[in-house]
C-alpha cells in the first residue's frame, strides 16, 4: 500500500471527520452542488455504490480461485486484476464485533450496515436493544434505489444487514416483512420458504402482498429475464440457499432455473441504474462462506469464481459510469483454505491442485447420497463421480467412521463427516483446512472510485459505513 495519506494528503480520519469539505474532495468539487439544473440530486461523488461481500473468503480461497482460473481459463481474476494493475485502494480489514473476537455475518455486516459494532447474531441492533438505522433506509431518504443481490437466502445475516434490524439473524421472516415495509427496489437470492403462505409460521402470504404493492415477483431464471418494465423486483429461486455453483453448473434443471450471481448482479445493475438519484446495492456471494464450514474445496472455489464474475459487471458498469465506488470484500474469514507443497513434492503440487478443474458436484453432493450404512464401495465410486479421482479404501473406511459418529479427530471439530472428507480430497488437491468455523483473520478490501481514496492501510469494519455515507454525501 501506498502511504496513509491519499493524494490530496487528506488522512483517513481527518476524511471521516469533515463532512461536506470531503465530499467536496473526492470529485474536486465539481459535484457538489444539491441539485442539477434537471432537478436531480448530485449529493456527493459517488452516485452509486456497489458493496461486494464474499462471505467468508480467506485469503487462500481468494488466491486458489484466482490461481484455478489463471490456470484453468487462461485469465486473471477480476479482483487481483485491480491489484495487478494498481486500479484501486487496498487496506486489511479488522472485523472483529462488539462482544468476541471472532465474528459471524450478522454482528459483521451490521458494522458495515449502521457504522456501529454489535454483538453477534444481532443485525443493526445494540447490546440494550438500540436500533440504528440500516444504510439502505439513508440512502432511500436521498432519493436512492436500493438493491439486495445474493446466492443465500435473501433474509439472510448479511444482505440483512443493510436493511433490517433484529434481534437474532434467525428472525428470518421478521426480516422479510421489514423488506415488505421497506419497500427496497430490488431483493434478488433464495429463500422463498420466508415469503410463501404455506411455509411461514404465520401464514402469511407476502409474495401477494409484495404484488400488491406492485413488484414484479419471479422465481426462475425464464421468469427474471422475462420482466417487463422496471417496477420493483423480487425474485427467490429457491427455497433454502441457492445451489453451490459447481452443482448448479452441472445440474441440468439447476443451471436452467437458477440464475448465476452475475446474471443476477447484471440485471440488478440495469434496473437500479435507471433511477436518475443513483443507487447502492449489496452482492453477496454467500455460499463460499458455506463451502468454507463445510471444508468443501469445490464447492468454494468455483462459488468464488462466480462471485469474481459478478465483480466483473460491477466494473463494467463503472467503466462507463465512474461516479461509482464500489468496495469489494469479505466480512470474516472461514476455516483457512490453504494451497500447501504437497507430501509428494513441488513437482506434483500443480498436478494435485489442477485436479480441481475435473470436479463434477460439491462434497455437500457426495454426502447428501451417503450416510450411516454407506459401504466402502458405494463411498468410493460417489467421490469418484464427483471429483474424478478414486480414494483408498483406507480413507473410505475413515469417512465410513465418520458417517457412523465413530471417528475422534484430535482437533474435535474435524471429527464429523464434512472435514473427513474435506481432508480426503485435501491427499488428491493439496489444499487443506484449519478448522470449520470462522476465523479471526484480518481480511482483503479493494475499492475502486470517489470516496475510495479513503481507504488504504487498515481499517475497522464499522468505518466502511462512514466511508460510504461521506463518499456518497447521504445525510444521517
Ligand atoms: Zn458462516
Amino acid at each position: 500500500m501506498k502511504n496513509k495519506s491519499n493524494r490530496n494528503g487528506v488522512s483517513r480520519k481527518e476524511f471521516l471527520k469533515s463532512g461536506a469539505a470531503a465530499s467536496a474532495f473526492l470529485m474536486g468539487g465539481a459535484l457538489l452542488n444539491n441539485c442539477s439544473n434537471n432537478g436531480v440530486k448530485r449529493l456527493g461523488g459517488a452516485k452509486n455504490i456497489i458493496f461486494y461481500v464474499s462471505d467468508g473468503m480467506s485469503i487462500g480461497a481468494l488466491t486458489s480461485a484466482d490461481m484455478t482460473m489463471r490456470r484453468k481459463y487462461g485469465k486473471v481474476s477480476n479482483w487481483i486484476s485491480l491489484y495487478e494493475e494498481n486500479r484501486c485502494r487496498r487496506a486489511l480489514m479488522d472485523c472483529a464485533p462488539l462482544d468476541a473476537i471472532v465474528t459471524d455475518s450478522a454482528a459483521a455486516g451490521s458494522a458495515w450496515g449502521c457504522g456501529h459494532r454489535v454483538p453477534v447474531r444481532k443485525i443493526n441492533m445494540g447490546p440494550n436493544g438500540e436500533s440504528y438505522e440500516p444504510i439502505f433506509s439513508l440512502f432511500k431518504r436521498e432519493g436512492k434505489a436500493t438493491g439486495l443481490v445474493t446466492t443465500t437466502q435473501i433474509t439472510h445475516a448479511t444482505p440483512a444487514s443493510f436493511a433490517a434490524n433484529v434481534e437474532h439473524r434467525s428472525m428470518q421472516e421478521d426480516i422479510a416483512n421489514q423488506y415488505l415495509e421497506a419497500e427496497h427496489d430490488l431483493y434478488l437470492g433464495g429463500g422463498y420458504e420466508h415469503f410463501s403462505a404455506e411455509d411461514r409460521e404465520d401464514d402469511a402470504d407476502l409474495f401477494s402482498q409484495f404484488e400488491q404493492k406492485g413488484y414484479n415477483v419471479v422465481r426462475t431464471e425464464n421468469e427474471l429475464q422475462n420482466i417487463s418494465g422496471n417496477g420493483k423486483l423480487l425474485g427467490t429461486f429457491g427455497r433454502g440457499h441457492l445451489p453451490f455453483e459447481l452443482d448448479r453448473m452441472n445440474t441440468y434443471d439447476l443451471e436452467r432455473d437458477v440464475p448465476s450471481l452475475a446474471e443476477m448482479t447484471k440485471i440488478a445493475i440495469d434496473r437500479l441504474s435507471t433511477n436518475p438519484n443513483g443507487f447502492i446495492m449489496q452482492v453477496e456471494g454467500g455460499r463460499v462462506d458455506h463451502a468454507a464450514h463445510r471444508n468443501d474445496l469445490g464447492g468454494l472455489i468455483y462459488d468464488q469464481i462466480a462471485f469474481d464474475d459478478a465483480i466483473g459487471e460491477g466494473l463494467k458498469f463503472a467503466e462507463k459510469n465512474p461516479d461509482t465506488l464500489i468496495i469489494i470484500t469479505t466480512d470474516h474469514g472461514n476455516a483457512s483454505p490453504t494451497l500447501n507443497r504437497s507430501y509428494n513434492g513441488y513437482d506434483a503440487t500443480e498436478i494435485e491442485f489442477d485436479t480441481l478443474h475435473n470436479f463434477r458436484y460439491t462434497n455437500d453432493w457426495i454426502l447428501s447420497g451417503l450416510d450411516d450404512s454407506s459401504t466402502i464401495n458405494y463411498i468410493r465410486e460417489r467421490i469418484e463421480e464427483a471429483s474424478t479421482f478414486g480414494i483408498t479404501r483406507d480413507q473410505a473406511r475413515e469417512l465410513q467412521l465418520a458417517l457412523r459418529g465413530e471417528r475422534k479427530a484430535l482437533y474435535e471439530m474435524m471429527s464429523v463427516p464434512r472435514p473427513t472428507l474435506g481432508a480426503i480430497i485435501a491427499n488428491y488437491t493439496s489444499v487443506n483446512w484449519t478448522g470449520t468455523s470462522h476465523t479471526g483473520d484480518y481480511v482483503e478490501l479493494a475499492a475502486i472510485g470517489p470516496g475510495s481514496e479513503a481507504l488504504d492501510g487498515f481499517v475497522k469494519n464499522s468505518e466502511l459505513f462512514h466511508i460510504m455515507i461521506k463518499a456518497a454525501g447521504v445525510s444521517v
